[in-house]
């Protein structure tokens, strides 16, 4: 493209290779007078907030210029990846500006656990990660669970002020922003520009009743979540679509578990008992004894043990081995973005391999 064309929503430059990043036209587009990306062009046809991606120093610039700002923060975790999705420091950036925390895909939990249990323990979480959230809510964006309770909330506690939504990829900011607009906007011309102090980037203010906005900032990518390690293909099956179902498995000393090829389970010492496994419904689990465990990974992985696929086999990088003792009951075992195991009694010594790179932890347990 010799010529630059601009956004006439948002003031983004325009490119036309690549679908996924900021200012994505149709090269048909270029012959129109008005040229709009598609990213707006989606907002003000469908009401719909569509992703891009961006470079680290875009996102952190964003961060940067969210303390400037007098405003409500609206935080979105993913309740099924709670550390992987945190973006640690937020409350760094923010300054004086209160932190809304809502934790969406609520839906995906089994129905027994009951919210306000959620809740608590989210709050706790919160405290313990340095953030004191005005308040707290859970919420199935996909399902429309408690999107009104979501909205009333952001009216309460903006206080006639601006709305900013920040979220790392994949928690589902889009489609909690898409709930949103569908309750607060009715169709009409829902673009217009924000534009943040240091960077070049525009970002899409939606329009709310008093003049004020509710601000969808750019999905910010957590490097260590597995989702970046594994086949785009692949991403169905590491995340679930529908409530999880645990499964329990009773374990003697020296048991190895492989969830397919992107993780394993070493139970070490501790005597015979269980570990409930919350992880999506579409990974396999393998059991197999310790000492054969390194064995089967180097002749399994990429076929039986997979993802990752064997195609990807030379990028995927190699399980780093992370060793624990459970102190406490109710303990979880995180796989960061994979799923968590669940001990009931302390005493266990067990070691978590996940890809380099990506976070494994111990926490209280959620459920
Ligand atoms: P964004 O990157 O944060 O904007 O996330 P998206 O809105 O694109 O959603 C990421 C993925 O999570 C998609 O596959 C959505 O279908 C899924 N998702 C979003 N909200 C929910 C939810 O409430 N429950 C479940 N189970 N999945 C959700």
């Amino acid at each position: 493209m010799s010529e630059q064309y601009i956004c006439i929503g948002c003031g983004v430059k325009i490119q036309t290779e690549h679908k996924d990043e900021l200012g994505y036209a149709p090269k048909s587009s270029l012959e129109k007078e008005d040229i709009i990306c598609q990213r707006c062009f989606r907002l003000k046809h469908y009401n719909e907030v569509q992703d891009v991606s961006l470079t680290d120093d875009d996102f952190l610039k964003i961060l940067n210029g969210l303390g400037e700002r007098d405003a409500l923060i609206v935080k979105i975790v993913d309740i099924f990846d709670f550390n992987g999705s945190w973006l640690p420091g937020l409350h760094r950036f923010v300054g004086k500006n209160p932190i809304l925390l809502i934790g969406n895909k609520v839906d995906l939990l089994p129905h027994s656990v009951k919210p306000n249990k959620l809740i608590n323990w989210m709050k706790q979480e919160a405290k313990e990660l340095g953030l004191k959230p005005i308040d707290v809510l859970l919420v199935s964006a996909d399902k429309g669970h408690f999107i009104k309770e979501a909205t009333d909330a952001i009216e309460k506690y903006r206080e006639g002020k601006d709305v900013y939504v920040v979220g790392c990829t994949n928690v589902g900011k889009s489609t909690f922003i898409n709930r949103i607009l569908k309750e607060v906007t009715g169709e009409g011309d829902v673009i217009t520009t924000s534009h943040f102090p240091g960077t070049t980037l525009d970002i899409i203010e939606i329009p709310l009743a008093d003049g004020k906005s509710l601000v969808d900032t750019p999905g910010i990518i957590n490097h260590h979540q597995m989702a970046h390690y594994i086949d785009k293909r692949d991403l169905k099956v590491i995340t679930p679509k529908k409530e999880i179902k645990p499964k329990i498995y009773q374990l003697n000393e020296a048991q190895t578990l492989f969830f397919g090829g992107l993780a394993r389970f070493d139970y070490i010492s501790g005597g015979r008992r269980s570990f409930v496994c919350h992880f999506s419904n579409n990974i396999e689990i393998h059991r197999t004894k310790l000492e054969k465990a390194d064995d089967l990974y180097e002749r399994h992985v990429g076929e039986m043990l997979t993802p990752p696929r064997k195609e990807q086999l030379e990028d995927f990088p190699p399980l780093v081995k992370h060793e624990f003792t459970i102190k406490e009951g109710k303990t979880d075992i995180v796989f960061s973005g994979l799923g968590w195991i669940t001990v009931t009694e302390p005493g266990a010594k067990v070691a978590v391999y996940v890809p380099k790179g990506v976070h494994a932890m111990l926490r209280k347990s959620l459920i």
